[in-house]
């Protein structure tokens, strides 16, 4: 999430797999500022997410593609669709429709473990350190939520606009992949992430009026509270498993292996989410899947 959970980072990935790949077009139907804009591409284009070449009609003029990489990235898509339509409703939000190809039928998409076909549930999963597990050593940065809202981004590709706003934030996402392992209080947060303690408060104060957690008072006196994932937040799930196995995948996991082995219960199998169609529980495939946007 370091490479690509950027709020900016995540936006441009949602247009570029519609096939808005220009400069000029990003900037345009994102509302972004040509600096912001040109320093995420930068980056992305510098991490092997998006490559510069000449657009497919031939024209000279350089466009960003997509790379094997970012293209993995679909799952994550796909699951944070379902989230958005689950739990938000807007016109053009309910007029998205995905076609899954292979069965003819309109469908939501589902992670499904690939051992036992069970939907994936947080419940459901027990973590044991991988090979590579270490303490997180990151540096301690205040960089401060970007105060630009999502919910100005102009453009009707956005169709998860509500995930990139509660995830796109590297805090938020650590403190909300912390509370999937049972962390709950402040000082647990705290003493597991590298962050200011002002921006800890924020951040949790921000999920609770996102609905992400509940605020449960745990003890009278001093009162205390704790952070309780709610239904919504606890649905966050697949997005979170779809984006490690990515990072495990693509990203620099350490020499030694993966940091993490996720143990799927009902099967006792190291997990392995697959995104699935709803009707006929197949693997999906991007090219298997149609969308379209209503009109
Ligand atoms: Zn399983
Ligand atoms: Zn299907």
């Amino acid at each position: 999430m370091d490479q690509i959970g950027d709020k900016w980072c995540l936006l441009i990935f949602q247009e570029v797999f519609w096939g808005i790949n220009s400069f000029n077009e990003m900037k345009e139907t994102m509302g972004v500022s040509r600096g912001v804009l040109s320093d995420r591409l930068q980056w992305l284009e510098s991490v092997g997410c998006l490559k510069k070449a000449p657009d497919r009609k031939g024209g000279k003029r350089l466009v960003y593609h997509l790379t094997p990489k970012s293209i993995e990235i679909y799952d994550s898509a796909l699951m944070a669709l379902a989230w958005e339509r689950r739990f938000f409703s807007n016109p053009e939000l309910d007029a998205v429709e995905l076609t899954h190809k292979s069965c003819g039928k309109v469908f939501s998409p589902q992670m499904r473990c690939r051992g036992c076909n069970w939907e994936v549930q947080a419940k459901d999963i027990e973590y044991k350190p991988g090979p590579g597990a270490a303490r997180d050593n990151r540096d301690k940065k205040v960089r401060r939520r970007s105060s630009i809202s999502v919910e100005n981004v102009p453009s009707k590709r956005s169709v998860y606009r509500n995930l990139i706003n509660i995830v796109g934030d590297r805090w938020t996402a650590n403190v909300i992949a912390l509370s999937f392992h049972g962390l709950r209080r402040f000082d647990q947060f705290h003493s597991e992430l590298p962050i200011a303690t002002n921006i800890l408060t924020d951040r949790l104060k921000f999920l609770v009026e996102e609905g992400i957690f509940e605020k449960v008072l745990y003890l009278e006196r001093p009162k205390r509270y704790e952070y309780r994932l709610t239904e919504k937040g606890d649905a966050l799930y697949p997005w979170f498993v779809s984006i490690l196995q990515w990072g495990d995948k693509w990203c620099d996991t350490p020499e030694k292996g993966k940091p993490m082995r996720l143990v799927h219960k009902p099967c006792g199998l190291t997990l392995r989410g697959q995104a699935t169609c709803s009707e006929c529980k197949g693997v999906l495939r991007a090219k298997d899947v149609e969308f379209s946007l209503g009109d």
